[in-house]
């Protein structure tokens, strides 16, 4: 009997399981391999929205709900203008290179619409028809485990006729509905706004697509969280001729707080502020660190840069993972004997028990092993949590898993693995970030902030290790799954390898160096810095280009627009 796979999202993830299985398929026909042509399984993928892509495209509508912001809106995008916030090179295919895609060296950062090109292009090269078989407009609705028959019931529907609930049997499930799935917003900081009678516009970063505009000329905007998108937003934001914009930061340390300097000095980042209430009139916020307040008058849209919700409502219950929480690693015990190896901070830290980790840290999680959920691995998950979500190979893991490549281990054996890789990233001190204990004592020590000093060695090696652990976990699985990028293997990486960590080093300067102080201060980004004696190929060598001219210049984000002539 053929094995039946469904898989939910037709994303990145999604579409990158297909290629796995196209690359595999090609390969046995060349080979002539009929008895293993025969055991591929019947793969069925259904994607929610009309087409491919997933947040890259800028033009899902479907599910939002302007309505009832907290509740219902269950998608979410990018903006049309959005760029790429780390280095392509991390992110390019070993079957489809960017000199292939685009003809001519590119810059390290690309306009969303043109990665979302290349990803599309790599899958349909070779295969025009590669996405035909994708169910589109079909949204699962529903997945349950019928422990007796070891099926899984998935009940769809379609979303053209608002009809047709159909139940299918399969005997693996993939869930690749994205772990940026949903906008998450705070609801105490909602009630505040909305209680206080905020006059404003309030809306999440996943929905200032059409929008931004109109919010951002000539207003004043506060970006509530400190991430990637506040990061992103506030560069737009100022491109878009903003007046100011206020970034309320709660823990001083996201990304948007390693920036250096923010052009056109417009850019006030409030550390460790939250917003408490909101003026009498209406149109102010005030902001509050405990012991002092801020107001903001006469602002005009407040954007919750908060983040995401993995979109997991359609699976039982039985079938989730959790995602964040302080039960995250319940079942695991950490050797009572275990201590953190010597590190720049062994002496000033001194000896810190091991506190709750309350989120997933890294690749590894509590109730998931590289991908298949503990408890049922025939439920497997599609998702990175490495810096460099879309080189990692968990697809190819994943189909290694499904064709028994690789033996599936018990329980038992799956817990283990996760806490080796968990005791491996406690060692490091930027992951034992994750962990309370050590968290508390990095901020009663590090009061003026060393460890955003970019010419401090110790950050430098602590950055590295940071960077080497997450690319490590990748390396074993492109071992373990044959990919045919080899970076290496767990214990070291290779050329390859390094150069990726490297990548990410120059990526994170590109924040740290920017400088207030520095004569180009009023406009240099973060994507300004030339990258081309840094940053290159590791598939073909060629190096990266600075921008055609200023960041704050480009309008428009096609090739032309962006690679100088
Ligand atoms: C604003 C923003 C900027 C980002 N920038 C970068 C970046 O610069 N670099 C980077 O590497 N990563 C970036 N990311 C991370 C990005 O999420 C990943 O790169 C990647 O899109 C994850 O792919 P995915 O397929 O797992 O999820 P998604 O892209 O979310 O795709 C999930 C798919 O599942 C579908 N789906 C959901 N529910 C159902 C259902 N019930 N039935 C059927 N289909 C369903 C959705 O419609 C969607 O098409 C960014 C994310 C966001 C939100």
């Amino acid at each position: 009997m053929t094995m039946k796979v469904a898989i939910i999202g037709c994303g990145p993830s999604g579409m990158f399981f297909l290629h796995a299985l196209a690359h595999r398929r090609k390969r046995l026909e060349a080979e002539g391999d009929t008895a293993a042509l025969a055991l591929l399984p019947d793969v069925t993928c259904y994607e929610r929205s009309s087409s491919p892509g997933g947040v890259w495209k800028s033009d899902r509508v479907e599910d939002k709900d302007d309505d009832d912001k907290l509740d219902k809106c269950k998608s979410t995008s990018m903006y049309e203008a959005l760029w790429m916030n780390g280095p392509k090179e991390c992110l390019e295919f070993f079957d489809y290179t960017f000199d292939e895609h685009f003809g001519c060296a590119m810059p390290m950062y690309l306009p969303r619409k043109l990665f979302l090109e290349y990803m599309l292009a790599r899958c349909t090269k070779d295969n025009p028809t590669f996405f035909d078989d994708v169910k589109f407009n079909t949204s699962v609705e529903s997945v349950t485990y019928n422990e007796e028959e070891g099926k899984f019931v998935v009940q769809t529907l379609n979303r053209m006729t608002g009809l047709g609930t159909e139940c299918t049997l399969f005997d693996k499930c993939i869930w690749a509905a994205g772990l940026n799935g949903k906008p998450k917003i705070p609801k105490s900081i909602y009630e505040i706004l909305s209680s206080g009678g905020f006059k404003g516009r309030v809306i999440h970063s996943s929905e200032v697509g059409p929008i931004f505009d109109q919010c951002a000329r000539g207003k004043k905007i506060l970006m509530i969280g400190d991430s990637f998108s506040a990061e992103d937003l506030a560069l737009q934001a100022i491109k878009l001729g903003a007046e100011t914009v206020d970034i309320c930061s709660r823990s001083g340390e996201g990304i948007a707080c390693e920036t250096g300097s923010w052009p056109e000095d417009r850019v006030d980042i409030h550390e460790c502020y939250l917003p408490t209430e909101v003026t009498k009139d209406g149109s102010g916020i005030v902001l509050s660190n405990g012991e002092e307040e801020i107001t903001l008058e006469d602002i005009e849209t407040v954007i919750f840069c908060t983040g995401y919700l993995p979109n997991i409502d359609m699976l039982d219950e039985s079938l989730r993972p959790r995602f964040e929480g302080r039960y995250i690693f319940t079942d695991y015990v950490i050797p009572k004997d275990w201590k953190m190896s010597k590190n720049p901070l062994t002496r000033e830290f001194g000896p810190i028990a091991i506190g709750k980790i309350t989120s997933s840290i890294g690749i590894v999680r509590g109730d998931v092993y590289r991908g298949l959920l503990i408890s049922n691995p025939n439920m497997m998950f599609s998702f990175d949590m490495s810096e460099n979500p879309i080189l990692a190979t968990s697809r190819w893991l994943l189909l290694a898993h499904i064709m028994g490549d690789i033996p599936i281990p018990s329980q038992q054996q799956m817990k283990q693995y996760n806490l080796k890789i968990l005791l491996d990233l406690l060692d490091t001190p930027f992951w034992r970030y994750y962990e309370e204990n050590y968290m508390n004592r990095w901020y009663d020590i590090d009061d003026d902030h060393w460890s955003y000093d970019v010419s401090d060695k110790r950050m430098i090696d602590m950055l590295k290790d940071y960077f080497a652990k997450d690319m490590k976990i990748v390396a074993r699985d492109c071992c373990d799954a044959k990919h045919p990028l080899q970076i290496g293997t767990y214990e070291n990486l290779n050329e390859r390898g390094e150069a990726f960590v490297e990548f990410n080093m120059v990526d994170s300067f590109h924040r740290y160096d920017l400088d207030e102080e520095s004569p180009d201060a009023s406009w240099k980004t973060f994507r300004d810095f030339d990258p081309s004696n840094k940053i290159y190929s590791v598939m073909t060598g060629t190096k990266a280009v600075p921008l055609k001219c200023r960041w704050l210049d480009i309008d428009g984000e096609c090739k032309e627009d962006i690679v100088p002539t």
